[in-house]
């Protein structure tokens, strides 16, 4: 059986991957070790945060700009609901590096934006109740994207242009010569021209240069009933990132699951393999959790609605890896995008679908995302 490119884990990256693919004509095989959509990686929980003044590195904001074309175009071409804008707050101590980061990519690239104090926020957006202090970076097209809803939009939208995509056969392997790739997986194999590795959190098992470079980490996500419901709606309720004395957390309004939902970065910094890492949350994550909600959100934080755990995989920088294999070119690699990737799926699909046809090369500035960075410290080099 033999493809143009076969794209390993049909999850966040690989669907988007696969759509591109097809839509250039590429005969594309999608393998998925699991279901479609599933819950055992790091795509569930019904929504992301989308936001343009990122205070990671301005230099992720051309790619955000296209990512936003790109789920639009999605949403057009599957009449899917995929991304529904709410504005992003992102929030902190006015010297902090959130704060300051924010507004350093909304000035730099002349985004839309108002500066809010705390107090400010809490005005506007009833549901906050920020320290009146804090500084806030209000940018009106932040928003949520659909996760799960996307995978499938993706996949249907590939096989709707003859990509073949199979779930539940996990790859075992692969190797690569002049002519091309050949895939083993637990029920075939498989040749292509490209081989496409979007495995998530088990990156390092099918391209070991990436083991240790993306390292998977247990988070944990609660969603509260709000006792004032109307406050909390995407309507009335921006996604945020906020930096406060418990920590970096992040949270969404409603949205198909009945509670607002929220998060704490590195939740209890609990690395391991993925497939050891515990799935089912328990009593110690709801009770790190819930006193968040209550501080800063108390209309908000009713009974607990949900519990889900879900996986980063983290790069030591904590920027992406999208690049082609160092010893393969036919081999193009992503990595699950240390806790932030979900909002540029869209964009990484086609950044993928370019490094894997053609020249390989892409338009996209992906530089600061290569391999080859200075601040991977040589740990990707051949060994
Ligand atoms: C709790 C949490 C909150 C987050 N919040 C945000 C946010 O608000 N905004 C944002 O932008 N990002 C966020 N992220 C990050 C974002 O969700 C991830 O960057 C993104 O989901 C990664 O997508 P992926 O395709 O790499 O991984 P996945 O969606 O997990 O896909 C990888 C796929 O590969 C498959 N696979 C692995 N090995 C094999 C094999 N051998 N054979 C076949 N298939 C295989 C897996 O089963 C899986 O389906 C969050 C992540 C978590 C965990």
């Amino acid at each position: 059986m033999t493809y143009d490119v076969i794209v390993v884990g049909i999850g966040g990256m690989g669907s988007a991957a696969a759509w591109q693919l097809a839509r250039r004509g590429q005969r594309v095989l999608g393998l998925e070790r699991f279901d479609i959509p599933h819950a055992m990686g790091s795509s569930h929980g019904v929504t992301r945060i989308i936001r343009l003044p990122y205070y990671e590195d301005p230099a992720y904001v051309p790619l955000l700009h296209r990512a936003y074309e790109l789920w639009r175009e999605a949403e057009a071409a599957t009449g899917a609901e995929l991304l529904v804008t709410t504005g992003s707050i992102d929030a902190g101590p006015e010297d902090d590096a959130l704060f300051q980061g924010a507004l350093a990519s909304a000035r730099l690239h002349d985004l839309p934006h108002e500066v809010l104090t705390g107090a400010a926020v809490n005005e506007r957006f009833p549901g906050y109740r920020l320290p009146a202090g804090l500084r806030a970076v209000f940018q009106p097209q932040g928003g949520l994207v659909a996760s799960e809803r996307a995978i499938v939009a993706h996949v249907g939208a590939a096989q709707a242009l003859g990509a073949d995509i199979r779930a539940r056969e996990r790859v075992l392997g692969w190797d690569a010569d002049g002519d091309g790739v050949r895939v083993t997986t637990d029920k075939a194999e498989y040749r292509a021209g490209r081989l496409v590795l979007t495995a998530g959190a088990w990156a390092g098992e099918l391209a070991p240069a990436l083991a240790p470079l993306a390292v998977p980490e247990r988070q944990v996500l609660a969603w509260l009933q709000p006792r004032r419901p109307a406050w909390f709606g995407p309507d009335r309720f921006p996604v945020f990132n906020l930096m406060v004395e418990e920590g970096r957390y992040y949270g969404l309004p409603v949205y198909e699951v009945p509670g607002f939902k929220f998060g704490r970065y590195h939740h209890q910094n609990e690395t391991g393999a993925p497939d050891t890492l515990l799935r089912e949350p328990d009593v110690a994550d709801e009770a790190l959790l819930r006193p968040f909600g209550e501080r800063y959100f108390p209309d908000g934080s009713g009974p607990t609605m949900a519990l889900r755990a879900c996986m980063f995989t983290n790069t030591p920088d904590e920027h992406f890896i999208l690049d082609h294999h160092p010893d393969n070119p036919r081999v193009v690699l992503a990595s699950p995008c240390s806790g932030h990737g979900y909002k540029f799926c869209s964009v990484i699909g086609e950044i993928l679908a370019d490094l894997a046809t053609d020249d390989g090369t892409t338009r996209h500035e992906i530089g600061f995302l290569r391999l080859a960075r200075g601040a991977l410290n040589g740990l990707a080099e051949r060994p």
